[in-house]
C-alpha cells in the first residue's frame, strides 16, 4: 500500500498528467482535457434549431441532429478525436462525452423530446473486426460520458451490430458513402429499442450517411424517434 502510494508519487513528479490539448498540468479533478480547454478551445456548433448542419435535410423520423463543437480541420478538435480513435486515449471520449451531455441538457428540443419517454443512448456500432483491432468502440466511450451527465442508459452493444466492415469513407462522394454503408447495420434485439427515443452517439457528423442508415434501421425495428448527437460537426 505504502509502496504503491510512493510509486504513484514518483510517477506524478516524473510524468505529471497533462492536458491532451494544451499540455499544461492537470489538477486532480481533471482527467484528460483541462477545464479551460473544454470551455475555450472549441467553437460551439450552431444549436438554434433541430439541426446543427445547415445544408442537410434530415430524413423523417430524426427529430434532432445535435453537435457539440464545430470541426476545425487540422485544429485541436481533430487532434483530440484522433487521440480517441487511434491512440487508445479512451478517457478523452468520456471527457468530451460529459461535455456533449451537458450541451444536450441545454437544448430544449432534446429535453422536451425525451420527457416522459423511454430514451436510450446508442453508440454507432463498430464492426467486430474493427473493434477487435482497435480494442474498443470510441463512440461507446463518448456515450459513457453522456450517460453520466444525462442519467440515460446505453443500449447493450449486441442489440444493434454492424455486419458490414466498411473502409474509411473519407473522400467519398455522398452517393458512394450511402452505397458503401447501405445494409451495414442489423438490429438483433428489436424489443430493447421498441417505442424508445434512440439517441445515436458518434464522434463526427459529416454527411449523415452512416447515422441516417442506422436511423432507418432503428425506425424499421420499432424505434419511436431518433436523435443524433455528435461531438463534432464537420
Ligand atoms: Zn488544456
Amino acid at each position: 500500500m505504502l509502496l504503491t502510494k510512493f510509486k504513484e508519487g514518483v510517477l506524478e513528479v516524473l510524468f505529471p498528467k497533462v492536458c491532451t490539448v494544451c499540455g499544461l498540468k492537470l489538477s486532480t479533478n481533471e482527467n484528460f482535457v483541462c477545464t479551460v480547454c473544454l470551455k475555450d478551445k472549441f467553437e460551439e456548433a450552431y444549436r438554434g434549431g433541430k439541426q446543427a448542419s445547415s445544408d442537410i435535410l434530415l430524413p423523417e423520423g430524426i427529430s434532432l441532429q445535435h453537435a457539440l463543437w464545430n470541426f476545425d480541420k487540422g485544429g485541436h478538435l481533430q487532434e483530440l478525436l484522433h487521440q480517441l480513435k487511434y491512440n487508445r486515449l479512451i478517457g478523452v471520449g468520456e471527457d468530451v462525452g460529459r461535455q456533449l451531455g451537458k450541451s444536450l441538457l441545454g437544448n430544449p428540443l432534446f429535453v422536451n423530446g425525451i420527457k416522459n419517454k423511454k430514451a436510450l443512448l446508442l453508440p454507432v456500432p463498430l464492426h467486430k473486426k474493427k473493434r477487435r483491432m482497435r480494442g474498443y468502440n470510441q463512440a461507446f466511450h463518448i456515450a459513457k460520458g453522456v450517460a453520466e451527465v444525462t442519467n440515460l442508459h446505453i443500449v447493450r452493444q449486441e442489440t444493434v451490430i454492424r455486419t458490414k466492415n466498411t473502409s474509411t469513407q473519407t473522400g467519398f462522394s455522398l452517393e458512394k458513402r450511402r452505397k458503401n454503408i447501405s445494409g451495414a447495420f442489423q438490429v438483433q434485439n428489436p424489443e430493447a429499442i421498441e417505442d424508445a427515443v434512440c439517441i445515436v452517439i458518434d464522434d463526427v457528423f459529416t454527411t449523415g450517411a452512416t447515422t441516417f442508415e442506422l436511423a432507418s434501421k432503428l425506425k424499421k425495428a420499432g424505434c419511436k424517434e431518433i436523435m443524433i448527437a455528435t461531438v463534432a460537426q464537420a
